[in-house]
């Protein structure tokens, strides 16, 4: 299990700040790497879009 990020995205970075295990790269939309990501949820916490999610599922559905 992993966190996701959505195609809602607005790229502004404060996830990649936030995030203790450097598993949130840059892209269009953000990256987060499966095997770093320890679903901690702070990138959650500071997503102004509610673009990170911890459920694949949603991600999915979302697009
Ligand atoms: S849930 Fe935590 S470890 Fe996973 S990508 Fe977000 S900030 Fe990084
Ligand atoms: S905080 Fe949210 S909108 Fe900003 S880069 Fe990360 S996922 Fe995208």
């Amino acid at each position: 299990m992993a966190y996701y990020i959505l195609d809602n995205c607005i790229e502004c970075g404060a996830c990649m700040n936030e995030c203790p295990e450097g598993a949130i790269t840059e892209g269009s939309p953000y990256r987060i790497d499966p095997s770093l990501c320890t679903e901690c949820g702070a990138c959650a916490e500071v997503c102004p879009v509610e673009a990170c999610m911890p459920m694949p599922e949603k991600a999915e559905g979302a697009k």
